[in-house]
C-alpha cells in the first residue's frame, strides 16, 4: 500500500495487485509545500533541492553562488549570504520544509586555526539554521506541520583532529535540533539531523590539500588514510543518497522521527 500526504493532511490509499511490486514503497509528496534549502547550489543541497522539487515542493533555493542556483532548472533562486543573520531569517518565514545544509571547512590544528573563520563557520552552521528555523516555525506552527532536518556530519557526533570550528558547529547543531523537536512535537512539526560520513562534493575535494598538509602526507593518500579510515565501507557516500533519506523525513510515515540523529555514514559511528 502506497499512502500520499496532502497539505491538508487527507491520506489517500491506494493497494492495486497490479502494482503489487510497489508495496510497502514510501512516495514523498509534498505538493502545495514550501521547502527551504540553504546551500542549493551545490554538493548535498543541491540534490535536496532537486529531490524535493520531484517530490512536488515548491523550492526556496539559497546561496551565495546565484549563478549556480539559476542553473539548477528548478524553484526560486535567492542570492543570500548566510552570514547575513536577518537575511537567513527573512528566508525561512514561510516554508514548511527547512533542510539547513550550508555549511564550510578549513582544516588546521587549533593553535594555528584562523580565530575570523572560526567564528564565521559558527554564524554560518548554528546561528543561521537557529534563525531559518526561528523564521519558519510561526508558519509551520499555524498549519500544524513541518519539518526541520539539519544536515550535520559524523563530525556532529564525533571528532577528527584539526577540525575544531566544524566538530563544534556540528555538535551545536545538533543539540539545536533536539530542542526543536521538543518545542515543535504539539504542533506536528519533527526536527533531525542527517549525519554523513564523507560525501562526494567540492566540499570533500577542495580540503584534500588541507588535509595533506595537516596530516604531513601526499594528497593521493588522502581519501584512503584519512578521509575512510574510519569508514568500514570504503566508498564515499553520493548527494543523492543523502537527499533520498531528507525527503523520506518529509513523509508522513516519518512523523514519529523526531529529535534523532540519522548517520549515512557506511558504519563509521557503530566502530
Ligand atoms: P558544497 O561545498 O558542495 O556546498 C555548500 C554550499 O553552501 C555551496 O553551494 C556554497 O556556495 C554554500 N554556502 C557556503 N557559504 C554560504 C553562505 N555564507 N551563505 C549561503 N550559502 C553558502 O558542500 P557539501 O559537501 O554539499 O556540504 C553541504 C553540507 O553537508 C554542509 O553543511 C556540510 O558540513 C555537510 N556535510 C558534508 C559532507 C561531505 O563529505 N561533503 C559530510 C558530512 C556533512
Amino acid at each position: 500500500m502506497t499512502t500520499h500526504e496532502s497539505p491538508t493532511g487527507t491520506r489517500r490509499h491506494t493497494s492495486d495487485p497490479a502494482t503489487a511490486s510497489a508495496d510497502h514503497t514510501v512516495s514523498v509528496d509534498l505538493s502545495g509545500r514550501t521547502a527551504l534549502v540553504t546551500g542549493a547550489a551545490s554538493g548535498i543541497g543541491r540534490a535536496c533541492a532537486l529531490r524535493l522539487a520531484a517530490a512536488g515542493a515548491h523550492v526556496r533555493l539559497v546561496d551565495v553562488d546565484g549563478e549556480a542556483l539559476a542553473a539548477l532548472g528548478v524553484g526560486e533562486p535567492l542570492e543570500i549570504d548566510l552570514t547575513d543573520l536577518d537575511a537567513a531569517e527573512a528566508a525561512g518565514r514561510g516554508a514548511d520544509v527547512v533542510v539547513n545544509n550550508a555549511g564550510v571547512q578549513t582544516v588546521a590544528p587549533v593553535q594555528d586555526f584562523p580565530t575570523d573563520r572560526f567564528s564565521l563557520m559558527l554564524r554560518l552552521m548554528v546561528e543561521a539554521p537557529f534563525r531559518t528555523v526561528r523564521g519558519a516555525l510561526p508558519h509551520m506552527y499555524a498549519r500544524g506541520w513541518g519539518r526541520v532536518v539539519n544536515i550535520s556530519s559524523v563530525h556532529g557526533l564525533r571528532a577528527s583532529p584539526y577540525k575544531s570550528a566544524y566538530v563544534t558547529a556540528k555538535h551545536g547543531l545538533e543539540g539545536f535540533s533536539k530542542v526543536v523537536a521538543l518545542e515543535g512535537a504539539e504542533h506536528g512539526v519533527t526536527s533531525n539531523c542527517v549525519d554523513p560520513g564523507y560525501v562526494r562534493t567540492p566540499l570533500v575535494e577542495h580540503q584534500i590539500a588541507e588535509q595533506a598538509r595537516a596530516h604531513g602526507i601526499p594528497e593521493d593518500r588522502v581519501i584512503d588514510e584519512v578521509l575512510l579510515a574510519r569508514s568500514p565501507v570504503k566508498r564515499l557516500v553520493e548527494p543523492e543518497e543523502v537527499a533520498e533519506l531528507v525527503a523520506f523525513l518529509c513523509a508522513r510515515e516519518a512523523s514519529f522521527i523526531s529529535g534523532a540523529s540519522l548517520p549515512v555514514d557506511g558504519a563509521w559511528t557503530a566502530s
